[in-house]
C-alpha cells in the first residue's frame, strides 16, 4: 500500500478534457481513479462523437497553457513536436476586436494552436501512463447510487450488446459529461431540488473546414481573429494548426448561420466585415468537408446555492458551466476548476461536496463575468445590463480602440481575455491611461510593434 494516498477510489464520468483533468489531479490523493466514458476512445488523435465540437476551431487560451504545462510537463514542447505551431496571442494572431484591428504585440501569452483532437489525444496518452487511473470506454454511465445523504457509486452499463447494469462504488465521483449532463435529472428523481440555471443566449452557429492554405497567404501571421462584434452578427477564426493546415471557423450569432458547403462558405468569409479570412482562404485546398454546430446558450448551473446536495458529488466542466464558445474558455476554465479541485483535496480528507462546488463557483466567476459581459455587449441578447457591465463594456470599446495604435493594450487585454490576469488588470493606472489617451483611429496599413 502506498502512503501517499489518503483515498480509495474517485469515480469520474467522462473522459474529455474536463474528465481527464479532474482524474489527472484525484491520482495524486486517490488510490484508484476510474474514468467512465461512453464512447469508444482511439489511441491517436481523432474525432469522436461525443465531442462534436471538437471539428471546430479550439483555442486554448493562456492560464489553460499554464495548467496544462503543470499537470503534463513538456505539453507545449511535446505538441510542438507533433507539428502543433506555438504562438504568441498578441504578436502572431490578427486580432479584429470590436470592430477594430489590435496592434500586434508580442510579449503575451505563447499557446499552442493544435486541432481539438490533438490536445485532447495527448492529454488521454499522459493520463493513461499514470499507475492508478483506469479509462473504461465503452460504458454509459446512468445513475447514481446514494445513502444516508451521498453519492456512494455510480451505476453504469457497457455499450456492447448484452451488458447489464453494474455499480462501482466510489468515495467521490465526479460528473464531467458536458452540457448534456444528466445529473439535474438524476438528482430530482432522488429527491434533490434543481440547481437554478444561469442561461445568456446569443444563439451562436458555426461552419468549420480545415484547409491548406497557399504559401503565405498569411504572411507573417498565424491566425486572424475576428469574431461577430456589436452591430456585426458574422465572424470568424482562421488558425494555423497542426501539419501545416489551418482550421477555418466561420460564425454567426443571433441567429446568423454560415452555411454549408464550401462554395457557399467562401461567399460568407467574404461577406465579413474585415477582407482578411476571404482574402488568405480563397484559393485554399479543403481537407475536409464543412461541418456545423449551434449553441444557443451559455448555461452556468448554480449546484452551489442548492440547499439540498448530495455529499460526494462533484460537477464539473461544460456539466457546470458551458461559455459561449466565441471566447474559447471552456478547457482553460476545465483546467482551472482542476486545480480548484485539487486544493479542495490537499488538506488530506474529502472535503464537503458543497464546499468544493463552492470552489468551483468562485473559479467559474471571472470567466462567466467576462463571457457574460461580452455577450450583453449586443443588443440582441437578453439579460440584465448593470450600471458595472454597462460601464466595464464601455471602458472594452475604448480600450479596443486605443490599442488599434498601442500593442501594450493588445498584450494588456489578451492576457485578461486568456484567464492569465484578472481583469482589474485593465483598470491598472498605466492601462487606463493608454486607453484614454488620444487616438487617429484604426490604420488601414499593417501594423506590428514589439511594446
Ligand atoms: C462549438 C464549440 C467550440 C468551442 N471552442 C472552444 C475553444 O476554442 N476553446 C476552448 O477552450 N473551449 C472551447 N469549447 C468548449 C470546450 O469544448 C469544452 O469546454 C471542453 O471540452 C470541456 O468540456 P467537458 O470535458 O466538460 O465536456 P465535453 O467535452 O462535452 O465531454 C463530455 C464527455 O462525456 C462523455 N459522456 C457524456 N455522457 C456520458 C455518460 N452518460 N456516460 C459516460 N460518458 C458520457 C462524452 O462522450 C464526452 O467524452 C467549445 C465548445 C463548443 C460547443
Amino acid at each position: 500500500m502506498n502512503d501517499m494516498y489518503t483515498h480509495d477510489r474517485a469515480v469520474v464520468l467522462g473522459a474529455s478534457m474536463a474528465g481527464l483533468l479532474a482524474a489527472r489531479v484525484l491520482s495524486e490523493t486517490f488510490r484508484e481513479v476510474i474514468v467512465i466514458e461512453r464512447d469508444e476512445l482511439p489511441t491517436g488523435s481523432a474525432h469522436r462523437r461525443g465531442v462534436p465540437q471538437g471539428r471546430h476551431i479550439h483555442g486554448l487560451m493562456g492560464r489553460g497553457q499554464q495548467i496544462l504545462d503543470e499537470l503534463f510537463p513538456g505539453f507545449g514542447a511535446d505538441l510542438v513536436a507533433r507539428g502543433a505551431p506555438a504562438l504568441d496571442q498578441s504578436g502572431d494572431a490578427r486580432l479584429y476586436l470590436g470592430g477594430h484591428r489590435l496592434q500586434q504585440a508580442s510579449g503575451g501569452s505563447t499557446v499552442i494552436s493544435a486541432s481539438r483532437p490533438l490536445i485532447e489525444s495527448y492529454v488521454r496518452e499522459r493520463i493513461r501512463q499514470l499507475s492508478g487511473v483506469e479509462l473504461v470506454d465503452r460504458h454509459d454511465a446512468v445513475g447514481f447510487t446514494t445513502a444516508h445523504g451521498r453519492v456512494t457509486g455510480v451505476e453504469v452499463i457497457g455499450r456492447a450488446d448484452g451488458s447489464a447494469a453494474e455499480t462501482i462504488a466510489a468515495d467521490l465521483v465526479v460528473d464531467a459529461t458536458g452540457r448534456g449532463s444528466r445529473t439535474p435529472r438524476w438528482l430530482a428523481a432522488l429527491g434533490y431540488p434543481l440547481p437554478a440555471v444561469d442561461r445568456i443566449s446569443a444563439d451562436i452557429a458555426y461552419t468549420t473546414v480545415v484547409l491548406r492554405l497557399r504559401h503565405d497567404a498569411l504572411g507573417h501571421d498565424r491566425a486572424i481573429i475576428a469574431p461577430p462584434a456589436p452591430g456585426q452578427t458574422r465572424g470568424g477564426g482562421l488558425a494555423e494548426i497542426e501539419n501545416g493546415c489551418h482550421i477555418l471557423t466561420l460564425m454567426g450569432i443571433l441567429g446568423d448561420r454560415p452555411p454549408a458547403t464550401v462554395n457557399d462558405i467562401l461567399d460568407y468569409a467574404k461577406s465579413l466585415p474585415v477582407p482578411d479570412i476571404y482574402e488568405s482562404v480563397y484559393d485554399a485546398e479543403p481537407m475536409t468537408d464543412p461541418v456545423r454546430i449551434r449553441f444557443p446558450s451559455s448555461e452556468r448551473h448554480r449546484y452551489e446555492q442548492l440547499a439540498r446536495y448530495p455529499d460526494r458529488l462533484i460537477v464539473l466542466g461544460d456539466a457546470l458551466c458551458s461559455f459561449n464558445p466565441i471566447y474559447g474558455q471552456g478547457m482553460s476554465v476545465a483546467a482551472m476548476e482542476a486545480l480548484a479541485l485539487r486544493e479542495a483535496l490537499a488538506g488530506g480528507r474529502i472535503p464537503s461536496a458543497r464546499q468544493v462546488m463552492r470552489a468551483l463557483a468562485t473559479a467559474v466567476d471571472v470567466p462567466w463575468q467576462l463571457a457574460a459581459g461580452g455577450d450583453l455587449a449586443f443588443d440582441g441578447v437578453a439579460g440584465k445590463r448593470t450600471t458595472t457591465v454597462r460601464l466595464a463594456n464601455a471602458y472594452i470599446r475604448r480600450l479596443h480602440a486605443a490599442a488599434v495604435e498601442d500593442g501594450r493594450l493588445t498584450v494588456a487585454f489578451m492576457r485578461v481575455a486568456g484567464l492569465v490576469d484578472p481583469p482589474t488588470a485593465l483598470f491598472r493606472p498605466a492601462i487606463a491611461a493608454r486607453a484614454f489617451r488620444q487616438h487617429r483611429g484604426m490604420p488601414s496599413s499593417k501594423s506590428r510593434s514589439t511594446a
